[in-house]
């Protein structure tokens, strides 16, 4: 009777939880027809963002970037918690980048919700470092300054294309004494108190720097997408479409638009309850919705909420809740990634990350594969609506139709770690995307992969808008 006892404890146990799995897979359903009005309300948002200054959650930044590079350029691009040195010689529009240094460091976390001063202090001592070990073929002739591109991923309102002012923080950084300030007035001044004699010719976001990178290579390309820590976009939109653009007209009638797609917002979205509590827990509560749910310092927190509550309402390890499955974000995507991507027939590779990440043993394979189907939820949706998010831009620009006898190409430059490792999300995002042009636009539309491209990009964007060259 005592072992028939345990056995119905357990199934119960364990319908409790599937019951959880399953309302989770439900919420987070995506279907086309929920795919389309999404990506239809990003369209919305785009045109009320372009219309006018705060007409929507999408910001819409105006670039500045309306033209292409050439010239000589040393880089420093800082992304989320990465730093890194870009130094490249580059000859005429058809030479080409002919020469590339490359560094890269991480930004401490405590200088991640510090001060101003401290954040950028580190950049330019980096920045210093960097150019104190430069090889020679970079000296400069005498007279002629160094320039600098500063590639700056977090939305900035550009008052040109060497200044703007921080609008607010993303991805787990938050220095309050940064925001509302001129982000390269910050950075000249740390690169004086080093000592550093350079000046800023061109103030890019990561996406703006892919672009530019990608289309100085490939003509066709006319949008890129960064899906790494952060999620954003950027498109080359032309210039009449953007009413609230009060400046002269640009001689390419084009202007690149920085959408900061990740703070977009819709009814539409299959929010669930963990969304909400990650979001309520978060640094920026109701900011960077769409950011949270498809972008890569999201993902596996929301799948470990989910595995807690499974622990905690349906003892889904046992009697006790492992402690380390209560600390926010110690589930980091790439250990998502690692148990999602395992081949093996007993999963022996989601058994070592719950072990070494979360502490917990002696997990029988049912219940591993029940943890590779939340992950595969989790990246599933997340992947599907960044490919309604292209759609959405592909719409804007009229390029999610094929007009006849029309031979055009769009190439969509992408780059960021989660795009680059998780495969089964880039995967799914490929898919989803020829699912939702249908098979003949699909054939014009192009996914390329940029590596790193938006450091070479804000180099040659430095390049080309110089004092000295
Ligand atoms: C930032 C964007 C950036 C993106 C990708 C987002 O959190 O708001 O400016 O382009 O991350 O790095
Ligand atoms: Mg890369």
């Amino acid at each position: 009777a005592a072992v028939m006892k345990r056995k119905m404890k357990r199934d119960k146990r364990w319908a409790k939880a599937m019951e959880i799995v399953k309302e989770m897979e439900e919420k987070c359903g995506t279907p086309i027809g929920k795919l389309k009005q999404v990506a239809d309300a990003m369209v919305v948002e785009m045109h009320a963002g372009l219309a006018s200054e705060g007409g929507s959650k999408l910001k819409m930044l105006i670039s500045y970037v309306d033209n292409l590079p050439t010239g000589i350029v040393l880089c420093v691009g800082s992304w989320w918690n990465k730093l890194s040195c870009i130094e490249g010689a580059v000859g005429g529009k058809d030479v080409g980048l002919v020469n590339q240094e490359f560094t890269e460091v991480s930004i401490p976390p405590n200088l991640m919700i510090g001060t101003s001063d401290a954040l950028f202090d580190y950049i330019a001592a980096e920045l210093a470092k960097f150019v104190a070990q430069e090889g020679q073929e970079f000296e400069l002739p005498p007279g002629k300054h160094r320039e600098l591109g500063f590639t700056f991923s977090f939305p900035v309102m550009q008052t040109s294309i060497a200044s703007g002012t921080l609008v607010r923080w993303t991805k787990g950084f938050s220095i309050d004494d940064a925001v509302g300030e001129d982000v390269v007035a910050e950075l000249t001044r740390a690169m004086k108190r080093q000592g550093l004699d350079m000046r800023v010719s061109a103030l890019v976001n990561d996406t703006v720097g892919t672009l530019a990178g990608g289309k100085y290579s490939n003509k066709d390309v006319a949008a890129a997408v960064i899906l790494g820590t952060g999620s954003n976009a950027a498109y080359v939109e032309s210039a009449p479409a953007i009413p609230k653009w009060h400046g002269d007209l640009p001689k390419s009638g084009e202007m690149v638009i920085n959408m900061e797609w990740g703070n977009f917002k819709s009814s539409h979205l299959p929010l669930t309850e963990y969304d909400h509590a990650m979001d309520d827990e978060s640094l920026n509560p109701g900011e960077q919705i769409f950011e949270k749910l498809i972008s890569g310092m999201y993902l596996g927190e929301i799948v470990r909420r989910v595995l807690l509550k499974m622990a905690e309402e349906a003892a889904f390890f046992g009697d006790i809740v492992p402690p380390k499955l209560k600390t926010p974000f110690i589930l980091r995507t790439p250990d998502m990634s690692a148990m999602h991507h395992d081949a093996s027939s007993d999963l022996i590779l989601v058994e070592k990350k719950l072990k070494d990440v979360l502490e917990i043993s002696n997990t029988s394979l049912q219940t591993r594969k029940v943890v590779v189907e939340l992950c595969n939820i989790v990246a599933t949706r997340g992947s599907r609506l960044a490919a309604a998010g292209i759609l959405g831009i592909l719409k804007k620009i009229g390029r999610d139709i094929v007009k006849d006898g029309d031979e055009q190409r769009t190439v969509i430059a992408m780059d960021g770690g989660l795009y680059e490792h998780y495969s089964e999300y880039s995967k799914c995002l490929e898919n989803t995307l020829n699912e939702l042009l249908g098979e003949e636009v699909s054939k014009t539309i192009m996914i390329e992969h940029a590596n790193d491209g938006s450091g070479i990009g804000a180099a040659l964007l430095a390049a080309s808008h110089s004092l000295y060259l």
